[in-house]
């Protein structure tokens, strides 16, 4: 007998609703929930994937103080008595929480009462931060509340769909699915994609527009100018509804009058340009979806704001198929943002810097110390540690050494902090090795709680495994903290339950529909109720069941009642390229990996999809650097260093590089992209300007290549370049270097040795052709083997993996291991494109060259590619496209 629960994803910010089935030996098996209504019951692949990721193996167990395994009271006695210690020494604002959007919402709003309310500094922020602050300042500046106006109805309404910043098919796959879906359904639904690459997402797209990187200011100042003068204007909506539109047009009108100007200064051709601006134009129900492209961005917040203009201006808000919607990266950023996750909010959507805010958040909670300012946001907060005027942190959830920008500065900073905590689940990271006190925190699958998805949507996420260890719940750790600082009577929740009823009813507090975010149908809800809360859109004031669309009335939360449109004075980036960095680095996410791959990266079958960290570059530009696919290239600027795989192709506009952001130390030498990232911020919201990087970019001059399969993880010093991918019971590692050791047996022993009996070795060496290769056994088993060569394109090695599930090897079978040749010519498969059933590139290229497939349905029918989840069918479009030609018919 399985028995199912009903959960939550928790990858992106789609939200989609998952069953996992938990058979009577444990296994797990999942699938989407069709009665969710953010995915009805689609998942992309690394949903699909999950069970491949619950397994216990590097997972935190025991709390630990300063390296030693304690129990719970020691290390929640450390923490209290640390953060207590430089409270009373320093005052509340020298401590401080870095939390994250994997956090369930009453995790959040446990953490974010105690600094705000009892701790009494607003030092609280989380890494939603890095990823969709902006939008949350544009929203606030437009609309005085952080309200998103559109949900995910609204794509099977409109008629034209912008992506604007946004790798959808990758970062948002079944929200490209749903896309995808609704423009098969009507072919005459366009899509307009807008990104200085080409991207998988472009595959769907009637128009690309591959603007100059950091211009999208300027396309929708254009747009608005040009709405303008073709009298697109919505005129009882602004005149009943908006203010500060005279202002706004007259910037626009100056610094984009013409489309030739725009396209100039985009970079675009002006057919491009007005192509756009007649399908918008001409379409009432438009819907402008947008991400990370925008919001990473020292100018995010206008580029936010110049979208919102748009639809303020032709009045497309608030009715079906049309609005500004920004879809988040995290499962739970928009959690976060209502909880007060944010340094500069309180819970509830209310302000710090609204007094009446701050009095009734202080009322209700009963809080003796309710902070009185806004506190730091990221970057300033990691700076301020730097400093020394933050002396203790406790991070949760997330791994700054990694993922903030200038992440070497930031690792030596927590080196330096008196007092760094982390929550976490897993045992090492980058963050994690620099903790003085180590929490054991629930993992997905194990702990319980809310979360809100992209489109409003609160859904539960349900345990469903036993809690293994000494692991807790992060609301619990919190509670026990803030217990020891002398808050008990207010932290004294026995379940998450309470703390969202809590919360619900903090919205509904004195809330007279004069504040957006209103839960009051979800107050004193009983535990039973909570448990079985299906998934609810907010506002879902008492006796409603929640608002699809918001501003249909017109009616907006600032003091006017009247939304605004903000003058925006189009600016490029901070950091413009030199001729020392003459390349713009943008990063972003690939289709199989999740941040910085403590979870997707234990999946085999996604870790086959890109197993490398690489940097995407344009031909031209790799050509005129004699920089070849397969190179491992340096990417270098003042602040720090990556070696990356080289992938050439035409996707990048020249001059602009892409990198994956999901390397960390733990699997790379050096493949931190964010080592590079200048911490530049908007002035408003505080986000980095992770897409607009200056770097220098050359080959590194590699005299060998090699990859290495191994049961175990191992340490590979003297190797300048190495990445590991996980495989099905293996590591599997890739190798390059500038100097030939002296002896590549004793370092291979070096690399491949443990004190084990029973091991013998074979080797082989052809020291001119530069060839090495070596085996280790172990009881007769394989236990690692090591291939080193000159090709950079090292040849198909799966063969090789199913001799790691051998008990005992042949003569002939351990022969073919160190020749390197497979017993029988097998067939190299190549990258996986299809997660779900392992299907590779050269295999589905193999068959669009024989005429068998044509179109993707063919693909599917012929290898199952594209036929569960369908993440990858933009991927196969790209190699109909780049297989047969340019006559291939993208809508197929
Ligand atoms: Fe999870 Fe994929 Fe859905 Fe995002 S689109 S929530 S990653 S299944």
């Amino acid at each position: 007998m399985c028995k199912e629960v009903k959960t939550t994803c928790p990858y992106c910010g789609v939200g989609c609703g998952i069953i996992a089935a938990t058979g009577e030996e444990g296994n797990v098996t999942i699938k989407g929930d069709p009665d969710h209504p953010a995915n009805f019951g689609r998942l992309c692949s690394k949903g699909t994937a999950l069970a491949e990721t619950l397994d216990l193996e590097s997972r935190l167990l025991e709390p630990e103080v300063y390296g030693e395994k304690v129990e719970w009271s020691a290390a929640l006695d450390t923490v209290a008595d640390g953060f207590r210690q430089v409270i009373q020494k320093y005052g509340p604002d020298a401590v401080a929480f870095y939390v994250s959007g994997q956090l369930l919402t009453e995790d959040y709003y446990a953490a974010n009462k105690l600094m705000k309310g009892f701790i009494g500094s607003a030092n609280i922020d989380t890494n939603s931060r890095l990823c969709m602050s902006s939008a949350v300042a544009a929203y606030k500046r437009a609309f005085g509340t952080d309200t998103v106006p559109c949900s995910y109805d609204d794509i099977e309404q409109a008629r034209l769909i912008t992506l604007v910043g946004s790798n959808t098919a990758w970062c948002h796959p079944v929200i490209y699915q749903r896309i995808a879906l609704a423009k098969k359904k009507d072919p005459q639904l366009k899509v307009v994609v807008i990104d200085p690459r080409r991207t998988a997402t472009c595959e769907l797209a009637d128009l690309h527009l591959p603007l100059a990187p950091g211009t999208d200011a300027y396309l929708f100042s254009g747009l608005l100018s040009w709405l303008d003068g073709a009298g697109v204007e919505d005129k009882v909506f602004t005149s009943n509804h908006c203010e500060g539109l005279d202002g706004a047009l007259e910037l626009a009108h100056q610094v984009t009058p013409t489309i030739e100007a725009v396209a100039r200064l985009c970079d675009l051709s002006r057919d491009e340009v007005e192509a756009f601006y007649n399908w918008f134009a001409q379409t009432e129900e438009s819907l402008t979806i947008y991400s990370q492209g925008i919001n990473q961005s020292s100018s995010g917040t206008d580029k936010a704001n110049s979208i919102i203009n748009c639809h303020l201006f032709s009045g497309r808000i608030g009715k079906p198929g049309m609005g500004p919607f920004s879809i988040t990266g995290q499962p739970n950023a928009m959690g976060g943002r209502e909880v007060g996750g944010l340094s500069n909010q309180l819970a509830a959507h209310m302000e710090i810097e609204n007094e009446d805010h701050r009095e009734l958040v202080g009322r209700f909670w009963q809080a003796p110390n309710l902070c009185t300012s806004p506190g730091l946001k990221a970057v300033d907060l990691f700076q301020a540690i730097e400093e020394g005027t933050v002396k203790a942190v406790w991070i949760m959830a997330t791994n700054p050494a990694v993922s903030l920008p200038d992440a070497d500065r930031v690792r030596a900073a927590l080196a330096g902090c008196e007092l760094v905590v982390v929550s976490d689940t897993v045992e090492r990271s980058d963050t994690v090795d620099l903790a003085h006190v180590k929490l054991p925190a629930l993992a997905w699958g194990e702990k319980d709680g809310t979360v809100t998805n992209s489109e409003r949507r609160i859904s539960r996420q349900r345990a469903f495994l036993p809690q293994p260890g000494s692991a807790r719940a992060d609301w619990w750790i919190i509670s026990e903290v803030a217990k020891r600082l002398g808050y008990a009577g207010t932290f004294s929740w026995q379940h998450p339950a309470e703390i969202f009823s809590e919360y619900a009813e903090l919205t509904a507090f004195e809330n007279q529909g004069d504040r957006d975010l209103d839960l009051g149908a979800l107050c004193g809800l009983s535990g039973q109720d909570y448990d079985a809360l299906v998934p609810t859109l907010w506002p879902c004031r008492k006796d409603s069941t929640g608002e699809r669309r918001l501003f249909s009335d017109g009616r907006f939360f600032t003091p006017s009642g009247k939304a605004r449109l903000i003058a925006v004075n189009p600016r490029g980036a901070e950091n413009k390229p030199t001729s020392n960095c003459p390349f713009i680095l943008n990063s972003g996410r690939v289709r199989d990996h999740w941040h910085t791959m403590t979870r997707t990266g234990k999946s085999p079958r996604l870790s086959r999809h890109i197993e490398e960290p690489y940097v995407e570059i344009n031909d031209q530009d790799a050509k005129s650097l004699g920089l070849e696919e397969g190179d491992v290239a340096k990417l270098e600027n003042g602040l720090g260093a990556a070696l990356v795989r080289v992938n050439v192709g035409k996707d990048q506009k020249r001059g602009s590089l892409f990198s994956p952001i999901h390397w960390s130390s733990q699997n790379s030498s050096a493949a931190r992209i964010d080592a590079l990232v200048y911490p530049v911020t908007d002035p408003h919201s505080g986000q980095p300007e992770s897409k607009h990087t200056p770097v220098s970019i050359r080959p590194l001059p590699t005299r060998w290549f090699g990859f290495l399969l191994s049961r175990r993880k191992l340490d590979l010093g003297g190797s300048e370049y190495w990445s590991s991918a996980r495989g099905d019971r293996l590591w599997r590692y890739h190798l390059a270097g500038t100097q030939s050791p002296a002896s590549w047996g004793e370092l291979s022993r070096q690399w491949l040795c443990t004190d084990a009996e029973n091991v013998d070795w074979v080797e082989y060496l052809d020291q001119s052709r530069g060839q090495y290769r070596s085996a280790r056994f172990c009881d007769g088993k394989l236990d690692a083997c090591l291939y080193i060569g000159a090709a950079k394109l090292l040849p198909d090695h799966e063969w090789i993996e199913p001799f790691f599930l051998k008990e005992a090897l042949e003569e002939r079978e351990r022969a073919a291991i160190l020749s390197g040749r497979p017993l029988q010519p097998g067939h190299d498969a190549g990258s996986t494109v299809c997660a779900c059933f392992g299907v590779g590139k050269n295999t589905i290229t193999e068959i669009i060259q024989s005429g068998n497939a044509g179109d993707v349905d063919s693909i599917t029918r012929l290898t199952k590619a594209g036929g569960n989840c369908g993440s990858c069918i933009p991927e196969l479009k790209q190699l109909l496209h780049e297989t047969a030609g340019e006559n291939f018919d993208l809508s197929a």
